[in-house]
């Protein structure tokens, strides 16, 4: 199969089982989020398919091959943090080409990459600015450029509008979507936000306590959830 396939993950914190039993197919170019309360799981889950972290049991597989002890460089993914990560030490630019310098992509290219990226979210004018120069929304945008211009297979995307007021969140929202349809990449997208998530997802992942509740498009789960949890969470009043 094509795609991002998780087979039986677990994961172990010392004692504490983090995640337990997952199992999930994601294909290619799906918009899937991960929703839950805080602490059910969603971001330790990104960082082990994002390879920046091992499971302790269970397998993922891209593409069809098993990259479950292959580091995060060679996953073809790329993450983008809630806090931004920006660093803060050099422009918008220096921020845009860092993770591409020491890679096989010529120079020439990198360039057309920043400018198409700048372009797409509108950060053209902030090119020589630092991070601190901006705000929260501006930084959310050059930390999706940074994802943008490695031109990934997949995004992984962890609460990216959380820390942005709420007007900003519903217009980074739409962008979010534009930008879906445009780059038709895989998005995983965690979030707390379950309208975020009914929104922006072709499928939604409920997990609770490090195991998934539920699965299905917005409307399954919003009109058949599959317990009174998932209904608390997202679904229909009832
Ligand atoms: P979420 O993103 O859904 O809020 P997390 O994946 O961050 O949840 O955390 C899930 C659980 O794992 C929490 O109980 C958290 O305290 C614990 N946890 C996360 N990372 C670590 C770590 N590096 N060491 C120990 N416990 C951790
Ligand atoms: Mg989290």
């Amino acid at each position: 199969m094509s795609g991002l396939e998780l087979r039986n993950i677990v994961k172990n914190f010392g004692a504490v089982e983090v995640i337990r039993d997952v199992s999930l197919e994601v294909n290619d170019g799906e918009f899937v989020a991960f929703v839950g309360p805080s602490g059910c799981g969603k971001s330790t889950l990104l960082r082990l398919i994002a390879g920046l972290d091992k499971p302790t049991g269970g397998s993922i597989a891209i593409d069809g091959k098993d990259v479950t002890g292959i580091g995060a460089a060679d996953r073809g993914l790329a993450m983008v943090f809630q806090s931004y990560a920006l660093y803060p030490h050099m422009s918008v630019r220096e921020n845009l080409a860092f993770g591409l310098e020491n890679t096989k992509v010529a120079k020439a290219e990198i360039e057309a990459r920043i400018a198409d990226a700048a372009r797409m979210l509108e950060i053209e004018p902030f090119l020589q600015r630092r991070p601190g120069q901006l705000s929260g929304g501006q930084r959310q945008r050059v930390a999706i450029g940074r994802a943008i211009v490695r031109r990934p297979d997949a995004f992984l995307l962890d609460e990216p509008l959380s820390n942005l007021d709420a007007e900003l969140r519903v217009s980074m929202r739409a962008e979010l979507a534009a930008l879906h349809a445009r780059l038709k990449a895989t998005m995983i997208y965690v979030t707390h936000d379950q309208v975020e998530a009914m929104t922006l997802a072709n499928r939604i992942v409920v997990l609770r306590g490090g195991r998934i509740e539920q699965v299905g498009t917005p409307l399954e789960l919003y009109n058949k959830p599959a317990n009174r949890f998932v209904a608390g969470f997202i679904g229909a009043p009832h």
